[in-house]
């Protein structure tokens, strides 16, 4: 037995199913999941000493690399000074400022300890200040697991068959309105016809937890209008795309100012930290200025405000993005190619350093139906090849991956030539 096998078995003894998040547990894909012991530059390491190149991040965050002794240092050197004060700090105010500067539609903002509590915090709000019920959000796509999201929900929930979780009272997923992702004509008629009735669109402006589906033109503006038109509120859900797909994240890259942004994975460098913000009336609506109740004990945390703005720092130097996207663009059409060397039939989307793969002879991927028709058994086996021969992808075909800065061309290489070998027996 591998010492992976060994801890999985202690652990399905005293946590559900073995993991603190489901997607973990390669429960769709088979087999046993890998327990990591450290992890460094592009790479993980697990129990049994085995190196990965990893294309997982943590799900997103380490874009500056794993234990990238920069932000490690910046994080013992906050250690030291305590690690909770439940007390206003000049950090907090430092990051603040980072993030307002670097999102300009964000004139206001408030930290919090996830993505989850990012969304559903920013609902109550966009419900509070409108003072509507209905929200509206896109089949596949993933916000968090707050009740009011986990309707037609992607990622996890997706994979694991439970994209309407029990658990969620029908008198509460009633009020959450669900279209399909990228099309615009379905918007613009729910509008016209309730349109007085929705407080706010959460939308992935790339969407990332149903693998890798970029908007398609003038998607993002139709939301964009529709909000304005019926004083509805837009909330760009950037937990993933923020400081990945741009610096300025998806809103910058497309060019789309929403009401509020949603922030988490990268503003934490791997701490648990995310964030909402946007149009300054609308947040000063949040206690203690107004209303509507918001709070959390250890937000805004030291410690992980200072692995953030370390990562914020890091992702603003010069060059950092041209180097990431010349990288992944790299990777992508160097599997393309492998695939098709081998006859495998392979398409992809990349945005910036964000991107996916899907086994499907389709040339150009849009939308939610033609993601769930892709062969999700040719992607059980290729991740598996991919893990034997020390490539970590996400453990689902219903996952983006992701490149970081850590990763030298020569890991990319190998990537593909890993790939290659796989392809041949798929
Ligand atoms: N929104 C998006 C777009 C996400 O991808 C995720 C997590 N993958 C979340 C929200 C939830 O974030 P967390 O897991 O930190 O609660």
């Amino acid at each position: 037995m591998s010492h992976s096998e060994q801890l999985f078995a202690r652990a399905q003894k005293v946590i559900p199913g073995g993991v603190n998040s489901p997607v973990r547990a390669f429960k769709s894909v088979g087999g046993t999941p890998l327990f990591i012991e450290r992890a460094e530059q592009a790479y993980l390491f697990d129990a049994d000493g085995k190196r990965y190149i990893d294309y997982v991040g943590s799900w997103g965050p380490m874009i500056a690399g794993h234990a990238n002794p920069e932000i490690i240092a910046a994080v013992k050197e906050a250690v030291d000074y305590g690690l909770s004060y439940g007390a206003p700090t000049s950090i907090e105010v430092d990051m603040a400022e980072r993030i307002c500067e670097i999102m300009p539609s964000i004139e206001m903002v408030r930290m919090v300890n996830s993505g989850t509590e990012a969304t559903m915090s920013a609902i109550r709000l966009a419900r509070g200040f409108t003072g509507r019920d209905n929200i509206l959000k896109f089949e596949g796509g993933y916000h968090g697991h707050a009740d009011s999201l986990l309707v037609k929900a992607g990622s996890g929930a997706l994979t694991l068959g439970e994209p309407d979780s029990p658990g969620v009272p029908a008198d509460i997923a009633k009020h959450t309105l669900t279209l399909d992702y990228n099309n615009s004509e379905q918007v613009e008629a729910l509008f016209k016809a309730q349109g007085d009735s929705i407080a706010c669109i959460i939308v992935e402006p790339v969407s990332g937890n149903m693998n890798c589906v970029p908007p398609v033109p003038g998607f993002l503006e139709t939301l964009r209008k529709v909000c304005d038109e019926y004083g509805a509120i837009l909330i760009l859900d950037e937990v993933m795309t923020g400081f990945r797909v741009a610096k300025g994240g998806a809103q910058a890259y497309y060019n789309i100012k929403p009401d509020l942004t949603t922030l988490g994975k990268i503003i934490g460098g791997g701490m648990p930290v995310g964030a909402f913000g946007g149009r300054a009336d609308i947040m000063q609506q949040l206690a203690p200025t107004g209303p509507v109740y918001q709070a959390g004990t250890l937000s805004g945390n030291p410690i992980a405000m200072a692995a953030g703005l370390k990562t914020l720092e890091i992702i603003s130097r010069d060059g950092f993005y041209e180097d990431l996207d010349r990288k992944t663009d790299r990777m992508v059409k160097g599997m393309l190619l492998a695939a098709s060397d081998n006859g495998v039939p392979m398409t992809s989307n990349r945005v910036g350093a964000m991107f996916g793969l899907f086994f499907s002879k389709e040339q150009l991927i849009t939308n939610f139906s033609q993601v769930k028709q892709c062969d999700i058994g040719s992607f059980n086996r290729f991740f598996h090849g991919m893990l034997q021969e020390g490539v970590n992808l996400a453990p689902s075909a219903y996952e983006a991956g992701f490149v970081s800065s850590a990763h030298t061309d020569q890991d990319i290489d190998n990537t593909i030539a890993a790939a290659r070998k796989v392809f041949v027996n798929l």
